[in-house]
């Protein structure tokens, strides 16, 4: 059935009836990587219900329908229902030829219920509308991978041939899950995957006002660590209470910590956001991270850039209280509370020091820290010209005079494996959106229409000048 609510709004009614026009407006190539990201979308491959295989399955008949040869095309996983695709596009090859290009896209998609989305939308249904794509994964990541499936066909189709190889890899269990695909890959089948360049998700550009305003490059991110601050107590009878209680001191502990903070650290990564991002604050702001970069120990100019949590993310390392338990009766005394704490480590950040500021903060509460594990420093990918060139062109040739600006993640994305195999790894896309409306892993995903074809266009002249060749004779 067409329209599966009566209820259709007026608004929706009307994108409903222009959608046939809209798509009169798409050239060929737009009309089909619309078709591989509606196909994506409607495959629902949630790490916890589903899995990747129906999808990776799907994306490998494009590619096969292609006329992509069958020994350019793997398909495999940890598990049968979590299979990755990774398909090559062979260059010229030779002596000289550079390691291949590497377009990556996580195919698996963070949990959706119906019921938890707006009453006219599904999760699961591509609906087109207001200018907007809907579907679980419409923003991460099935338009990057929708784009490279259909870029990657494209440039084949036109005889275009490089002199490296260019890869697409779409992976599993990027959200979670058991079975991470680019970790499975680099166990298991590095040759597939080994590259000179990896693009990947964790960039994308910003909107003000619906217009273009900047675009990033992601090129480290920070690491998640765990610990846990614990009281204990002897506990007793709850109808003989005393000064001394687990959950009191708990609180006690957690109130010093909620004023706590590590100092700010910069790296060649973020000290370049701050460096651009000055340019385009609010004098003020601007000012306070000029500071800053001068000086990394000036508090004014800290507590002025820190008010924004984003800001304040990038410039330290931060800890905060997720989750918190205690007692085990509601007729005693508690012998236990604890809390579970969340700290975003910088790249170069160790644990145990982590954990010793931790420890300082909640200092002669009597609380222990549990211990820190283990963990590797993973160097930022460089943001040399071999990267920065290249995207601030296309950034100028499609949206204008706009800052490309380097960041790091405060999540987690799979490009830290990468780099940790010293591939230099970027998350770009050209993908703009609205700072303010991120809907990722939330209700009522979607993707700004012009937003995606742009993306399309935009890595399309990227992968070009990354791997620089020519239609075949
Ligand atoms: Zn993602």
């Amino acid at each position: 059935m067409r329209f599966r609510h009566a209820f259709i709004s007026a608004a929706a009614a009307f994108a409903v009836l222009n959608a046939p026009l809209a798509a009169q407006q798409l050239d060929a190539n737009q009309q089909f990587a619309k078709e591989v990201y509606k196909e994506l979308l409607e495959i629902n491959s949630s790490n916890m219900t589903s899995g990747t295989t129906v999808a990776a399955n799907a994306m490998a008949k494009r590619f096969r329908d292609a006329g992509f040869p069958e020994q350019d095309i793997f398909l495999g996983g940890v598990r049968a229902d979590k299979h990755n695709l990774v398909v090559r596009y062979h260059g010229r090859g030779g002596a000289n030829a550079p390691k291949p290009l590497l377009l990556l896209a996580h195919i698996d998609v963070v949990e959706a219920l119906k019921t938890d989305w707006s009453p006219d939308l599904d999760p699961f249904k591509f609906i087109e509308r207001d200018g907007y794509f809907y579907a679980r994964g419409s923003a991460d990541d099935k338009s990057m991978a929708a784009i490279f499936v259909a870029n990657l066909i494209r440039l084949k189709k036109e005889g275009y041939v490089s002199d490296r190889d260019i890869i697409v890899a779409l992976t599993a269990d990027e959200e979670g899950g058991c079975c991470n695909g680019v970790r499975w890959l680099i166990a298991n089948h590095k040759e597939l995957i080994d590259a000179g360049m990896v693009i990947n998700e964790g960039g994308g550009g910003s909107l003000r006002g619906d217009k273009p305003f900047l675009n990033s490059i992601q090129a480290t991110q920070k690491n998640s660590v765990n610990f846990k601050v614990i009281a204990k107590n002897k506990g007793g009878h709850s109808s003989v209470p005393r000064p001394d209680n687990a959950i009191y001191q708990l609180s006690d502990g957690l109130a010093r910590f909620s004023k706590f903070s590590f100092p700010v650290k910069f790296n060649a990564v973020t000290r370049a956001f701050f460096e651009k991002t000055a340019e385009v604050e609010t004098p003020e702001v601007g000012r306070a991270m000029k500071a800053l970069l001068k000086n990394e120990n000036d508090l004014a100019a800290a507590a002025i850039v820190s008010k924004d949590p984003r800001y304040n993310s990038m410039l330290r390392t931060t800890c905060v209280a997720t989750m918190l338990s205690g007692g085990h009766a509601a007729n005693a005394l508690p012998q236990t509370a604890e809390v579970g704490i969340n700290c975003r480590i910088l790249p170069d950040a160790v644990p145990s020091e982590v954990r010793n500021g931790i420890i300082k903060a909640v200092a002669d509460t009597g609380l222990e820290v549990s211990a820190a594990g283990n963990h590797n420093f993973v160097e930022p990918s460089s943001i040399g010209t071999e990267i920065m060139k290249p995207v601030e062109q296309v950034t100028k040739e499609l949206f204008g005079n706009i800052p490309v600006i380097p960041t790091m993640s405060t999540g987690a994305t799979d490009s830290q494996p990468l780099r940790a195999i010293g591939i230099p790894s970027y998350g770009v896309s050209g993908i703009m959106s609205d700072p303010e409306d991120i809907r990722s892993h939330g209700r009522d995903e979607r993707m700004r229409i012009k937003s995606f074809f742009d993306g399309q266009e935009f890595l399309l002249r990227l992968t070009k000048l990354l791997a620089p060749g020519k239609p075949a004779a």
